[in-house]
């Protein structure tokens, strides 16, 4: 079984119902709508289709709503694109016209810019394909010399390097979004471009006035994040290491040490972590992944991400479902490798909850007693969660009633929720019944040793406080 999870990006790929189908069955155990692209009408009919398709699987699956965020862009050149020259001189000019752009000049969607940069900055379009040193800024316009040049053309991204940008995280567009996502129930928003926790927590207020009940992923992609790392860690649910608009800002030599010190800041503050951007690039055209993005996928597990995410490689690739196939193959690979399972067990920590100390004390037995798997009776998630950020081979079931719950749950590494109403059950049939569950769905036999985790008054939120351990019978 695989611990780590996997996020697809849905698009114009993956609109055919059999290609949804299909990634499904390659083991998607979470889809991302990105509202940087595509009508909301769209994004609608494709979480009609994934709860659809979730509900005949019988799969929990968490969905994602991506929101555009202030990312700042070019405006439009007069032929589409130029050809800019190396050493020669262009203009960002927020005073000229949207689609009058051309060798010399091309108009910007956020006008404040020129306030944001100096002489001396370095300007990124496209991810970085190429690059501007800014010679003046006057007024409205920034005299730039191309340092690396190229075809630029319309619309495509603008960073500055050493971040600095001025533009909040929140567009009004994205409040849109947000509104529209919170209707369509999705489990989880992502913010994009975030500056600080007030970013963070100002969407949770949104979320909250809309009587929503998604978590936030903050995605770390601008140099102020990363300043102000722990704040966002604390005010999020789940930290997202976009490395795409990160290593444009960053520069890409930055990427691997953030992304180790992302992964583990997370893990250590019990929140959830994803890798994202350009892992199986390769495979938007290509049938297998290169040697390199093997590596890359497998080194993102071995720093203990929770999920893996694909972008473009199934929005708009070839090959959708095979890119999962073979992302689930290298987890599975990069699981082996001790690293992915041995655990320190936080033995120099102090814990503060009852229920935490009850996650603590099953991932040390789980990981020195020959146990097969972790049943966890729980209503909110967080036991599964806890348990979660400790290192293991051991599966951790977390059995719940509430859908929210378990589509949550879903990208925990290790963590495989599963459908359990034990409300009307007679207290003493509980741990017989859910044992019963994982049996008969061929995860566990006779004479196997489980622990299991509940709370003694069921239903109750936050009250894990009990752990046994099990032996499977044979009337099971
Ligand atoms: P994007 O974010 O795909 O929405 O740009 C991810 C990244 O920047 O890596
Ligand atoms: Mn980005």
């Amino acid at each position: 079984m695989r611990r780590t999870k996997i996020i697809a990006t849905l698009g114009p790929a993956t609109d055919d119902p059999q290609v949804l189908a299909a990634l499904f069955t390659a083991g998607t155990d979470g889809f991302r709508l990105n509202f940087s692209h595509g009508s909301i009408q769209d994004h609608a009919k494709r979480v009609t289709q994934i709860r659809h398709l979730a509900s005949e699987h019988k799969r929990s699956i968490a969905i994602i709503a991506d929101l555009q965020g202030p990312k700042i862009r070019i405006a439009r050149f007069e032929k589409g694109s130029v050809i800019l020259k190396e050493n020669e001189l262009f203009t960002f000019d927020a005073d000229l016209a949207d689609d009058a752009g051309n060798e010399l000049s091309v108009g910007i969607d956020y006008k404040h810019l020129p306030q944001d940069v100096a002489a001396g900055d370095t300007l990124l379009v496209d991810d970085g394909r190429l690059s501007f040193i800014v010679q003046s800024v006057e007024k409205n316009k920034i005299h730039c010399q191309i340092m690396s040049g190229g075809t630029i053309s319309n619309n495509k991204g603008i960073n500055r390097l050493g971040g600095g940008l001025s533009a909040e995280a929140l567009t009004e567009k994205d409040r849109e979004d947000l509104k529209f996502a919170i209707g369509l129930e999705v489990d989880y928003i992502a913010i994009s471009f975030p500056r600080n926790a007030e970013d963070i927590l100002e969407a949770r207020a949104l979320i909250k006035a809309l009587q929503g009940h998604a978590s936030i992923i903050a995605k770390i992609e601008r140099a102020e994040a990363v300043d102000n790392i722990d704040e966002i860690i604390e005010a999020s649910d789940v930290i997202m290491v976009a490395r795409g608009d990160l290593g444009v800002e960053m520069g890409d030599a930055e990427l691997p040490s953030l992304q180790k010190r992302l992964i583990s800041r997370t893990r250590e503050k019990n929140k959830v972590s994803i890798t994202a951007t350009q892992m199986m690039e390769s495979m938007i055209h290509n049938s297998i992944p290169t040697r390199a993005e093997v590596m890359d996928v497998a080194n993102a597990v071995l720093d203990g991400t929770d999920a893996v995410m694909l972008s473009a490689e199934t929005a708009s690739g070839d090959h959708p479902a095979q890119v999962v196939a073979a992302m689930s193959r290298i987890c599975i690979g990069a699981e082996k490798h001790p690293r992915s399972f041995i655990s320190h067990h936080r033995i120099d920590k102090t814990f503060h909850h009852i229920d935490e100390s009850i996650a603590m004390a099953a991932m040390y037995t789980a990981n020195h007693f020959p146990i097969k798997a972790i049943i966890c009776l729980t209503e909110t998630g967080t036991t599964p969660l806890w348990m979660s950020r400790i290192r293991s081979g051991i599966p951790i079931f977390a059995l719940s009633r509430r859908s929210l719950s378990l589509h949550k749950m879903s990208l925990y590494r290790g963590v495989y929720p599963l459908y359990f109403d034990m409300t009307h059950m007679d207290e003493d049939r509980i741990e017989h019944n859910a044992i019963h569950r994982l049996t008969q769905l061929g995860f566990l036999e006779q004479n196997d040793i489980v622990i299991l985790t509940k709370g003694t008054h069921i239903g109750v939120l936050g009250g894990t406080n009990a752990l046994k351990i099990l032996c499977v019978e044979e009337k099971n």
